[in-house]
């Protein structure tokens, strides 16, 4: 027999009272959060056996919760841009998301690169804090329960240790999260149940994510695992500044993060050559030139590098590695390659190493209050939905904001039934 809690999930014909999300993601936690305050009962199913795994992850290195930079510069981040998403920052912006920690005793502080982070830096104790509130408001949440579809009567169907179950909620949330990471819950299995329902995804693809590079072996071995500090990655129209790291078989990090979207555009049109990197940003190309011209008689291209263009040991090695066998002597030469040496990435890291994907749920499947056109009472929301944005925030902003939208979307869908 099933124990009482499961037993009172087995609904035949007629609507449970409360709302239904699925993913207990910091979307679908956000959303159970909003609807319970405003006194629906919630539970929340997620297949892990513990709710937001991905989020205690994010907080390993440090969680980078938003961005300060001012609203406009911010949705100025994602794919994309403005229409619904936009429109749920708007409502729940950085600065919301900032009060809504200090409420859970979680205060942030904004890092010297404009990213927000919580003063204990971790995920844990937010998300301690959070599952308390929520337990107190009533909140619900089922674990081990794999969400697998829906009936031909319409019941949300559920694998679960115990056998199936099901339910019928009066809103029902999906709350699914992408497909990078998939050991922590969100694998990507509800595209075929949802593709099943007629609704169109668009693939997910990796984003935030390295690239594979050809290195030679003696660079290979030399320089993994050291950053190019202080560089500018330029790729089509959109030039980043940041950092990146070397690995044994490619390259990964901020500024790759930051144009992921660029990039796979110039990868998949076949524009292997169409990113450089800039290796001295904060030097024009005549200082360059000029400080290169300065070298000693006899002295070596090695130590022209270093004293006279200032590079790292890294960069002075990048710099061959894109130059190949030719890398020039004369100054002119050699500052315009310094300036914009090519990056030959050959193809994006799997899924799973990725930090976000991209692809999913189209916006023009969803109305203005996140609910499938094709579904009524079925909403959609978080990295789900098809959004891309590079890391420094905009990831989580993105899924507590569209969570919460989508949840006062249940709840006018709910007022009207
Ligand atoms: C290593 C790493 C570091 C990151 N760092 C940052 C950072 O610092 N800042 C930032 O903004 N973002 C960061 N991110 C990205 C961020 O964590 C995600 O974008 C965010 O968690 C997405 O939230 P979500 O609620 O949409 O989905 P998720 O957090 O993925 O949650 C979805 C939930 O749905 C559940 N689920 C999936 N399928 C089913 C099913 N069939 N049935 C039941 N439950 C299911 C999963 O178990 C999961 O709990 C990081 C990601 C990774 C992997």
């Amino acid at each position: 027999m099933l124990p009482r809690d499961r037993r009172s999930l087995r609904m035949t014909g007629h609507h449970d009272s409360g709302a239904a999300v699925i993913g207990a993601g910091p979307a679908g936690l956000a959303a159970a959060e909003v609807l319970a305050q405003a006194g629906h009962a919630v539970t929340v199913y997620d297949r892990m056996p513990s709710p937001a795994r991905k989020l205690l992850i994010a907080g390993r290195g440090g969680l980078n919760l938003t961005h300060s930079e001012p609203l406009v510069d911010f949705l100025g981040r994602y794919h994309p841009q403005g229409g619904t998403l936009a429109g749920a920052i708007e409502a729940f912006p950085p600065t919301a998301l900032r009060t809504w920690c200090d409420g859970l005793g979680q205060p942030t502080f904004v890092g010297s690169s404009g990213r927000v982070f919580p003063e204990s830096f971790k995920a844990s104790p937010l998300l301690r804090a959070w599952l308390a509130r929520l337990a107190d408001l009533g909140v619900v949440i089922r674990t081990r329960h794999r969400f697998v579809g829906w009936s031909e009567t319409g019941a949300v169907l559920f694998d679960t240790p115990d056998g199936p179950t099901e339910a019928r909620p009066a809103a029902l949330l999906l709350a699914l999260g992408g497909a990078s990471w998939p050991r922590l819950g969100s694998d990507g299995a509800w595209v075929p149940v949802l593709e099943g329902q007629g609704i169109a995804v668009t693939p997910l693809t990796a984003s935030n994510v390295g690239f594979s590079v050809a290195w030679s072996a003696v660079f290979a071995e030399r320089f993994a695992g050291q950053p190019l500090k202080r560089i500018a990655l330029t790729v089509g129209e959109s030039r980043v500044r940041g950092e990146a790291m070397i690995t044994a078989e490619g390259i990964e990090g901020g500024v790759l993060y930051a144009a992921s979207h660029a990039i796979r555009a110039a990868l998949a049109a076949g524009a292997t050559t169409a990113v450089t990197l800039d290796l001295r940003p904060d030097c024009s190309e005549a200082a360059l030139i000029q400080a290169l011209s300065r070298a000693k008689p006899g002295e070596s291209l090695s130590n022209r590098l270093r004293k006279g263009a200032g590079l790292s040991p890294v960069a002075a090695g990048f710099l061959r590695e894109a130059a190949g066998s030719n890398l020039p002597a004369e100054a002119g030469a050699l500052a315009a390659l310094i300036k914009a040496a090519p990056l030959r990435l050959r193809a994006p890291h799997a899924i799973e190493r990725a930090i976000s994907s991209a692809g999913g749920v189209p916006f023009g499947q969803i109305d203005g209050r996140f609910m499938l056109r094709a579904r009524p009472g079925i909403f959609v929301a978080g990295e789900m939905l098809d959004w891309d944005a590079p890391t420094g925030g905009y990831l989580l902003q993105g899924a507590f904001a569209s969570g919460r939208a989508a949840a006062e979307g249940m709840r006018a869908w709910m007022a009207r039934i």
